[in-house]
Order: structure tokens, then C-alpha cells, then sequence
């Protein structure tokens, strides 16, 4: 009998022992720096001659380990692998297969602070933050492990007279898994384990800035006795494999989690019927967010201004949830912006490896590091500076938290995912204005609203049209099996991670009907 899914809890920093562990195990991992990190094609460890670098983002220069780099040719053997064990691995009963996934997280589990502390190095992750990613690629894994043993023996259909019918999930072949490097873990681990759980075999790509951490689930699945070939490692440079991976016939599905652009550019090369291709290929693609919190007259303004700061700069703005709108009714709109700038100046930044109080760490690359930069210079002419936009990539990519104030809906501070620490305010004239205000981007994943009104949160309900939304709280923070997650429009395909719907996207439903 399997116990009842519970979400594993956040360390508590400010127990000693906690924090103790915590050092230990960011020593721990140093040890592991410069490591060579293999592709794993059917259980086999391959080395290639073409390799790239997985550095510090608090620290460019610093190496942490180096990493395969898969050709087409590779991807094609992974896939061949995958098509393979396939064969054998389907014929697990759904149990066997959700058994082996709680081996996987319970020697996560054991091992939680030494994952934790890789992310702190090699994502840049403030203590919390890490764990937090680590806990909920746990919580993925024995959310849906539960989930495929409820859907071991189908749904209810009738039976008729002389007629039997069943109604029975099973699984649809071999398919690909790209995640981002925002959870490194957390995403990566439950778009990895949500397919094999169904019986699929998986192609997994590795989002470049966090090839590390991918590589401890690999080292984990071959420790629980994950079958070879179940789950192939493919890291890559996307512009030679990425293309690849989505078109091969034999991908029967896509589970993406990235940008807008990726995610659309993979939507449609799937819908293309690659030669000897007999299906259609399933993509889950969960993109990008413009996330609003809404701000109604008569509030507490120190609840608004806690809620839009922690939402903004939590993990430095890099969540497709984060907070970067403030759309404020005029009435309390000068006191919740000067709340929330009061707020801001009091978050430190710096490198996360220091201990469990710095609040935020760098951004993840350079690329990213200048995308957010511009931001900064575009949010200084469209609106005022109310408080940071300082940036400084000289030994790792540091941008301050940053607000601008004054903003317009058009303008690209508020259409634009910076993904980054800058969040804009906009005023409005009542709570209709707010609402069209909010549903003014292309994008629909969360949002959130501080009200007192019970109408206006009834109209948010209605008309914000955002696959999460949220009352009288941040608009960050969702939780496996609480709040299910996933956007409308073009923030994606509304997949509804940690749903119970969630395994759907990874079965086939089948009919059996038999006459006597
Ligand atoms: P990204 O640049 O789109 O990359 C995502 C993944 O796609 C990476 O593994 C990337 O590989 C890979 N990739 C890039 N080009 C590809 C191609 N042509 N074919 C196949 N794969 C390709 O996004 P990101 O910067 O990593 O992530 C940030 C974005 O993710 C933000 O927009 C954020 O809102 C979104 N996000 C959404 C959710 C959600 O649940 N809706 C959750 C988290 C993040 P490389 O890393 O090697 O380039």
C-alpha cells in the first residue's frame, strides 16, 4: 500500500543543523567541479570530442564541469535505443513502473542538499530557491507515480448485455523532452519521469546552462535500476540537434518547457508527417508569461507591496510566473509603489554560495545579462526609474531589482517577457480598466489580483484570462497537487503540471470491447 502523496517541505534555513548540512554539501559538490559529463545512450557512457563548458553564472570564469555534446548521428542511436526498450518497457505494469519511480525519489531524497547545492553554483539559485526546485522534482515524481497506479485499470464504461467493454490508458512509443533552465531540476525531473511513468522511453536534452543537474536524475534513474534505453541523455547545441530531435518519425511526442519562440517553432515542425511516419506527434509546450498582479482600492497596500516584490524578484524575476506588471488602482497606486520601492532597497544581491540571507543571485547568462540590460534602457525612456537598473557582468551577471513607474500598457516594459528583475507599474482608473489592462498581452499564464471586493474578484475569475489565478496573494509559488500549473493563450498548451489530468499527455486511451 502506497502512503498518501504529501509534498515534501522546505528546509528551515534557520535551523543550524539545516544550515550546517547545507554548507556540507555546497563543499561537497566543489569536489565534483571540472567533471566530464557523458551523453547515455542505452546505459552506455559516451565521451565526445566536442564539448562545451557549464560555468557559474556568479562567477563566468569559473568551470564546472564539461560537457558531451550529442551529433545528429548520436540522436539517432538514442532514438533507436529508445525504440528498443520501448518494446519491453511498455509490458511493465503500470505499479512496477510508478515502484521504481518512488526508488527514484526517495534516493533523491537522501541526497536532496548535494542537488540543492549544485543549483546554487551552477543556476545561480539563492538557498531557498534550490531547494525548492529539488523538493518539487520530488513532489513531480511521486505525484505521478500515484497518478499512473489510479489509471492502472482504465475508467468506468458500461457493459451491456452479451457485451464487456474496458476503457484502458496505455502508453504511445518514444518521444523527447526539452526543458529550460529556470528549474533545472524540478521541470527537467517531471517532464522526464511523467512520460516513462506512462511506459514511454524518453530522449532527454538538457537545457545548455544546466547540463550538471540534469545528469544527477540520469545517475539516480541507473541507481533506482531504471531499464537502458528508458531514458536516453542527449545534451546538445539546438541549432544541430534540436530541429532533429522534434522532426525524427519516430518521435511520437514533444514535452517543451521554454520560450515563446522555441515553443511555437516546435508546435509547428511537429505538425509536419515526417517520411514513414504513421502518427501524429503530441507536443506539450509550455512557454512564457507577462504576469500581472492587480492592485483594487481598499487593500492593504503592505500586502500589495509584499506580494508584487516577492513575485518580481524571487529568483531574480526568472520564472515564466514572475511578476512584471503592477496594474494599481489610482487611489492607492503612489503608496503601494513607494511600499514596494522601500522593499526593493532592502533585498541584497550577490552570490548565493555566501549563505541562506542573499536574497538574489545573478542572471543566468550573458546572453540574458544584456537581453535585461536593454530592458532597463528601454524602461528609462517609456517610464521613471523609481529604484535600481544598476548591472554588473564583470565577474558574474548581477542586475539590481528594478522598478519603473508611470508605464503604459503599450508600452514594451509591459508587453515584453524580460525575465529578469524589472517590473512595471501602471495606473488605473478602476477595476474594469485593470482587468482589460491585464488581458492586454499575448500572454495567459498567471496572475494575480489583491482585492476586499467579492464582485471584482467573481469578474477576475471570469474575464482574466490566465490559467492560474490567484486571490490576495504573489503570483509565484504554485504547488504540486495544490495548483496545478500551466498557461492559456500563448504562454502554451495548458498542460497542468502536478494536475491529475497531467498523465493524460503521455496516454493513449484505448477501447476494448468483447461479445459473448
Ligand atoms: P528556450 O531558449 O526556449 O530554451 C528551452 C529549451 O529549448 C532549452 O533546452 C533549449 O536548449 C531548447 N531549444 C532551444 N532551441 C531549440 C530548438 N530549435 N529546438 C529544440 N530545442 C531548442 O527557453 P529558456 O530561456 O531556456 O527558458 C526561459 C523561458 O521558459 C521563458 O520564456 C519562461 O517563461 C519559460 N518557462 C515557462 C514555464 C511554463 O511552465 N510555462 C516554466 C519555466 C520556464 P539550450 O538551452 O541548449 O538552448
Amino acid at each position: 500500500m502506497v502512503v498518501e502523496f504529501r509534498n515534501e517541505p522546505a528546509t528551515d534555513f534557520t535551523n543550524q543543523e539545516n544550515q550546517q548540512a547545507f554548507k556540507d554539501a555546497l563543499i561537497q559538490v566543489q569536489a565534483e567541479f571540472g567533471t566530464e559529463i557523458p551523453l547515455v545512450i542505452n546505459g552506455e557512457k559516451i565521451f565526445t570530442d566536442d564539448k562545451y563548458d557549464s560555468v557559474n553564472p556568479a562567477d563566468h570564469q569559473q568551470v564546472l564541469g564539461r560537457v558531451s555534446k550529442a551529433s545528429k548521428e548520436q540522436v539517432d542511436q538514442a532514438m533507436e535505443a529508445a525504440k528498443e526498450a520501448y518494446k519491453t518497457w511498455r509490458k511493465w505494469t503500470p505499479h512496477e513502473r510508478a515502484e521504481l519511480l518512488l526508488r527514484v525519489s526517495a534516493i533523491i531524497r537522501r541526497r536532496k542538499h548535494e542537488f540543492s547545492a549544485l543549483m546554487v553554483y551552477e543556476a545561480g539559485k539563492p538557498w531557498n530557491e534550490a531547494d525548492g526546485d529539488t523538493n518539487e522534482g520530488i513532489d513531480f515524481t511521486e505525484y505521478y507515480a500515484r497518478s499512473m497506479m489510479e489509471l492502472a485499470h482504465g475508467k468506468p464504461v458500461f457493459d451491456r448485455e452479451g457485451e464487456h467493454n474496458q476503457y484502458i490508458y496505455k502508453p504511445m512509443g518514444p518521444g523527447v523532452t526539452i526543458p529550460p533552465w529556470n528549474f533545472p531540476f524540478a521541470i527537467m525531473t517531471g517532464t522526464t519521469v511523467a512520460p516513462i511513468i506512462a511506459g514511454n522511453t524518453v530522449l532527454l536534452k538538457p537545457a545548455e546552462d544546466t547540463p550538471l543537474i540534469a545528469y544527477k536524475l540520469i545517475e539516480v534513474l541507473e541507481e533506482a535500476g531504471l531499464p537502458k534505453g528508458v531514458v536516453n541523455f542527449v545534451p546538445g547545441d539546438p541549432k544541430e540537434i534540436g530541429d532533429h530531435l522534434v522532426d525524427h518519425k519516430d518521435t511520437h511526442f514533444v514535452t517543451f518547457t521554454g520560450s515563446r519562440a522555441t515553443g511555437t517553432r516546435i508546435f509547428e515542425r511537429a505538425a509536419k508527417i515526417q517520411e514513414g511516419q504513421n502518427f501524429l506527434k503530441r507536443v506539450i509546450a509550455e512557454m512564457g508569461g507577462k504576469d500581472a498582479i492587480l492592485v483594487d482600492n481598499n487593500v492593504d497596500t503592505d500586502l500589495a507591496a509584499q506580494s508584487i516584490v516577492d513575485s518580481a524578484f524571487g529568483f531574480s524575476g526568472q520564472k515564466c510566473s514572475a511578476c512584471s506588471r503592477a496594474i494599481v488602482h489610482k487611489e492607492v497606486y503612489d503608496e503601494v509603489l513607494e511600499k514596494a520601492v522601500n522593499l526593493t532597497k532592502e533585498l541584497s544581491i550577490g552570490n548565493t554560495d555566501k549563505g541562506s540571507d542573499v536574497y538574489m543571485g545573478p542572471v543566468i547568462n550573458q546572453k540574458q545579462f544584456d537581453k535585461i540590460k536593454n530592458y532597463i534602457e528601454i524602461g528609462s525612456k517609456e517610464g521613471k526609474l523609481e529604484v535600481g537598473g544598476k548591472t554588473d557582468d564583470s565577474k558574474g551577471y548581477f542586475v539590481n531589482p528594478t522598478i519603473f513607474s508611470g508605464l503604459k500598457s503599450s508600452d514594451q516594459i509591459m508587453q515584453e517577457e524580460i525575465f529578469g528583475p524589472v517590473v512595471g507599474f501602471t495606473k488605473c482608473e478602476n477595476f474594469d480598466e485593470m482587468i482589460e489592462v491585464a488581458n492586454d498581452t499575448d500572454y495567459g499564464l498567471t496572475g494575480a489580483v489583491i482585492t476586499n471586493n467579492r464582485e471584482h474578484w467573481r469578474q477576475a475569475c471570469e474575464d482574466f484570462d490566465v490559467g492560474n489565478l490567484y486571490l490576495n496573494r504573489g503570483c509565484t509559488a504554485a504547488v504540486v497537487g495544490y495548483h496545478p500549473f500551466g498557461g492559456f493563450k500563448m504562454s502554451g498548451t495548458d498542460a497542468k503540471t502536478g494536475s491529475p489530468d497531467y498523465m493524460l499527455n503521455f496516454l493513449e486511451q484505448k477501447i476494448l470491447s468483447e461479445q459473448f
